[in-house]
């Protein structure tokens, strides 16, 4: 008997890619299956939700999450990533200089138990390898993933991570929201959002699935109505 990936609590989004939609603030996680290796991308809001995460990755996969990419340094994305313990950790450069302090109290004001939030922020991992540009990574059985830094946006450290199809698949962390308006706080950077959003639409193309940080599944014609709101709301031309 074949367990499938929705048993799992996965959503199968092509093959060997999946994601998950946590409850509370439904962020996404997403997972890149390799030979020997799997990919993680973001890691839940607290270490329960990481070890959840991991749990039912090591399940789907009969191994270790060996790589966790961050997409951005908000808490419901990186809390839980001391829960993959000995993975490799990537982030965008300078996503290791937001206070842990800053993403605890964000944590608790967004409703998070404050113990929770308080055991994750004093474990935080940060990332290791900090991507400049782009980043190839290699998981083994002819599977190659981009990660690429196309910020600022969402924050002043984007990451999203390009799965090669077909079709491609593309996690774009807060940049695209499918399940309400993108999220633009105070370490937003409006003015360089829709550039953002051009790129993701370059490096995807016109048949990627493109996962949102938070919500359904969207198509690159979503990305460039996203993109062209966010462009009119924050006064951006061209
Ligand atoms: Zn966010």
């Amino acid at each position: 008997m074949t367990v499938t990936w929705e048993e799992l609590g996965w959503e199968r989004v092509a093959a060997g890619v999946g994601r998950c939609r946590l409850p509370g603030w439904d962020c996404t996680a997403g997972l890149v299956v390799g030979a020997g290796a799997v990919l993680m991308i973001d890691a839940g809001s607290s270490l329960a939700e990481g070890a959840l995460l991991r749990a039912r990755a090591e399940k789907l996969t009969g191994g270790r999450v060996t790589h966790l990419a961050l997409t951005h340094p908000h808490f419901d994305h990186v809390l839980g990533a001391a829960a993959f313990a000995g993975a490799e950790v990537f982030g965008a450069v300078g996503v290791d200089t937001v206070p842990a302090e800053e993403l605890r109290a964000d944590a608790v004001r967004n409703g998070l138990d404050a113990t929770a939030a308080e055991e994750a922020a004093d474990a935080l991992v940060r990332p290791r390898h900090l991507v400049c540009g782009e980043w190839t990574l290699d998981l083994g059985g002819g599977r190659q993933v981009l990660l690429a830094n196309i910020g600022p946006g969402h924050t002043a450290h984007d990451l999203v991570v390009v799965v090669p199809g077909p079709p491609p698949t593309v996690f774009c962390g807060d940049l695209v929201e499918e399940s309400g308006e993108p999220q633009a706080g105070p370490d937003a950077v409006p003015a360089r959002w829709p550039a953002a959003l051009d790129r993701l639409l370059e490096l995807g193309g016109e048949d990627a699935r493109y996962v949102p940080g938070h919500g359904a599944v969207v198509d690159a014609a979503f990305v460039r109505a996203q993109r062209d709101a966010l462009a009119a709301r924050f006064g951006v031309s061209h």
